[in-house]
C-alpha cells in the first residue's frame, strides 16, 4: 500500500508542495510513514494571509466559543491516544508509551486551555488620581507563527497553538520535517473542533525555505520557537528589524547531582529515566551527572547494570526501553560526541550500535566517565542517549559544576539531605529544578522554560502563557465621562 500524501493546509484548504519528502520510521527505514507534499514561501505567504484575514473574526469570538473548540479537540485527541501513540511512534521513534502519553498530555493541555480562556485575565482598579478609574485588559496579538521541532511532535505544538487560539490569535504553524503525520493529526482535529478556516494554517516546509517568511513577512504579530541555539538565534536576529514578539525554547544541556546523601537506586532511575527516556532526545534529557567522590564508583557500577539490561528495539515492539535515534544525521551526531568524549579522555560504557532488532537507527546508551568541566562532551547539546559523568569532591563542587552549564533548562538533585536539597533549589541557574527526580519531565499547568541560552522571552505553559499570547492594554477614565446612550 502506497504511503499516504500530507499537505499543507492553508485557509481551510489543502494546498500541494512542489516537493514531496518521505516520512521515514526510524525504527524501519523500509517504512515509509508519509509523504509530506513540502510548500515554497509562497504558500507560507498564502498561509501568513489567510490568518491575517481569519483574525478578527477569532479575535471576536467569545471565551466560550474558544474555550469550546479546544474542549472538543482536546476530547478528540484523548480518545484517539492509542492510535495517534502508534502514528507518533512510528514517525518518531520513542516508545509507544511515551508516544502514547504524549498524545494524551496533548489532549490535556488543550483542555487546560479551554479553561484558561474562561478565566479572567484582566483588572479593574482605581487610579492614584482622584476619581479617574483604570483598567488593565489582555488582547490578542494577532498572527502567531508556531515553529516546533521534532522530539515532541504533538505535545509541543499543543502547547503553542493552544494557548494562541484561547486568547484570540490565530496560528500558522510550521512543524519539523521530520513528523508531519502527527501535527498534520494534531491540526486536522482542532480545525474540525470548530475552528474558522484560517485561523489555524499548517506549513509542511523545509525550515530554510519557509522559515524566513514565517518570522519576517510582515503580517506576523509573534513568533513562538522551540528548536536548537542556532536556528533560534538566527530567528531573534532576523527579527530585530520587524519588531514582532519573540519567545524561544532552545537547547539544554541539564546536569543532575549525585550525592553521598543520595538513594543509589533512586540515583539510577532518575539517570536513566533522565538521560535515556525517549533515546535521550529531550530538551531535558539528563544528559550530565555530577557525583560527589563517596557516591561516584558505586553509582557507575550500578548504573552499568542497569543499561546493559536496557531494551533498544523497535518503539513499538513489547518490552522495548528505548527506541532508535530518530535519524541518521542524529545518529552520527551521538557517535561523534561519543568519540569527542573519548579523545578527551573518558571511559565510555556502551554506545555501540545495537544490531538484530531490525532495520533502524539503533544505538545502546552511552554513559562516559572521567569526564570534566570545560570538557566539549560537557558544554555542548548532543541531543541522543548519552550521559557523561563528572567526579567532584562534595556538594559544593557539585553545584560549581552544575551551574558551569550555559543552556540552563533544568537541573536536579538526588539526596536525602533536606539541606543540600534546599540549598540546591535556591542556587542553581536552571529555570526549572528537580529533587529526587530526573531533569526531564515536567507539568503543563505552571511555567516552562530555562535561563542563559536556553530561552528568549516570556516562559511557555501554564500561568505563563498569557505573558507572550496577548498583549495587555491599560485604559484611564476620567470622573465623568459620559455613559454609553
Ligand atoms: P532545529 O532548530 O533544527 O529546528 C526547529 C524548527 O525550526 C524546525 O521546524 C525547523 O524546520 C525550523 N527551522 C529551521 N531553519 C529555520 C529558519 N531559518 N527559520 C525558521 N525555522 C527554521 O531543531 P530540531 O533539530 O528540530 O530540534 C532539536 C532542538 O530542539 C534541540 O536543540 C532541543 O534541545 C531543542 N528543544 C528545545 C525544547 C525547549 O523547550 N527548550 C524542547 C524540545 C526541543
Amino acid at each position: 500500500m502506497s504511503a499516504r500524501t500530507l499537505t499543507s493546509v492553508v485557509g481551510g484548504e489543502r494546498v500541494d508542495g512542489s516537493e514531496d519528502r518521505p516520512d521515514i520510521n526510524p525504527s524501519d527505514v523500509t517504512d515509509v510513514v508519509a509523504v509530506a507534499s513540502m510548500a515554497d514561501a509562497s504558500t507560507a505567504a498564502q498561509a501568513v494571509e489567510a490568518a491575517a484575514g481569519a483574525f478578527p473574526a477569532w479575535a471576536g469570538t467569545t471565551p466560550w466559543e474558544r474555550s469550546a473548540v479546544l474542549d472538543r479537540a482536546g476530547t478528540e485527541v484523548i480518545a484517539r491516544a492509542d492510535e495517534l501513540g502508534d502514528l507518533l511512534a512510528r514517525e518518531e521513534g520513542k516508545t509507544y508509551p511515551e508516544a502514547r502519553a504524549e498524545v494524551v498530555r496533548a489532549g490535556q493541555i488543550l483542555k487546560y486551555f479551554a479553561g484558561v480562556a474562561l478565566q479572567p485575565h484582566g483588572l479593574a482598579l482605581d487610579s492614584v488620581r482622584p476619581g479617574i478609574e483604570v483598567t488593565v485588559v489582555r488582547e490578542p496579538v494577532g498572527v502567531v507563527s508556531v515553529i516546533t521541532p521534532w522530539n515532541f511532535p504533538i505535545a509541543i505544538p499543543a502547547w503553542k497553538i493552544a494557548p494562541a487560539l484561547a486568547f484570540g490569535n490565530t496560528v500558522v504553524f510550521k512543524p519539523a520535517d521530520l513528523v508531519p503525520a502527527s501535527a498534520w493529526e494534531l491540526v486536522d482535529i482542532i480545525n474540525r473542533a470548530g475552528l474558522p478556516a484560517g485561523a489555524l494554517n499548517l506549513v509542511l516546509g523545509r525550515g530554510s525555505v519557509v522559515g524566513p517568511v514565517l518570522t519576517t513577512a510582515p503580517g506576523v504579530d509573534a513568533i513562538t520557537f522551540t528548536g536548537s541555539v542556532p536556528t533560534g538565534r538566527g530567528i531573534l536576529a532576523d527579527t530585530v528589524s520587524t519588531g514582532a514578539k519573540v519567545q524561544l525554547e532552545l537547547g539544554g544541556k541539564n546536569p543532575l547531582v549525585v550525592t553521598d546523601r543520595a538513594d543509589l537506586a533512586v540515583a539510577v532511575e532518575c539517570a536513566m529515566q533522565g538521560g535515556f527516556g525517549s533515546t535521550g532526545q529531550r530538551c531535558t534529557a539528563s544528559s550530565i551527572v555530577v557525583a560527589t567522590r563517596g557516591v561516584h564508583d558505586a553509582f557507575v557500577e550500578a548504573m552499568t547494570a542497569r543499561m546493559s539490561a536496557w531494551q533498544v528495539g523497535d518503539a513499538r515492539g513489547a518490552g522495548v526501553d528505548m527506541g532508535p535515534v530518530v535519524d541518521p544525521g542524529q545518529l552520527g551526531v551521538d557517535l561523534d560526541y561519543i568519540e569527542i568524549a573519548r579523545g578527551a579522555g573518558a571511559e565510555v560504557i556502551g554506545g555501540h550500535r545495537v544490531e538484530g532488532v531490525g532495520d533502524g537507527h539503533y544505538l545502546a546508551p552511552a554513559l562516559a566517565v572521567g569526564t570534566r568541566v570545560g570538557d566539549r562532551i560537557n558544554a555542548e547539546e548532543v541531543f541522543g542517549p548519552v550521559v557523561s559523568v563528572i567526579e567532584v569532591d562534595d556538594y559544593a563542587a557539585a553545584l560549581e559544576a552544575a551551574n558551569a552549564s550555559t543552556m540552563n533548562l533544568s537541573a536536579g538533585i538526588c539526596t536525602t539531605s533536606l539541606a543540600e536539597a534546599a540549598h540546591f533549589r535556591r542556587h542553581s541557574k536552571a529555570g526549572m529544578v528537580m529533587v529526587n527526580l530526573p531533569t526531564a519531565g515536567v507539568d503543563f499547568h505552571v511555567p516552562f522554560g530555562g535561563r542563559g541560552e536556553s530561552s528568549h522571552g516570556p516562559r511557555e505553559q501554564g500561568t505563563a502563557a498569557v505573558e507572550f499570547f496577548t498583549s495587555s492594554k491599560t485604559t484611564y477614565t476620567a470622573p465623568g465621562s459620559p455613559s454609553v446612550a
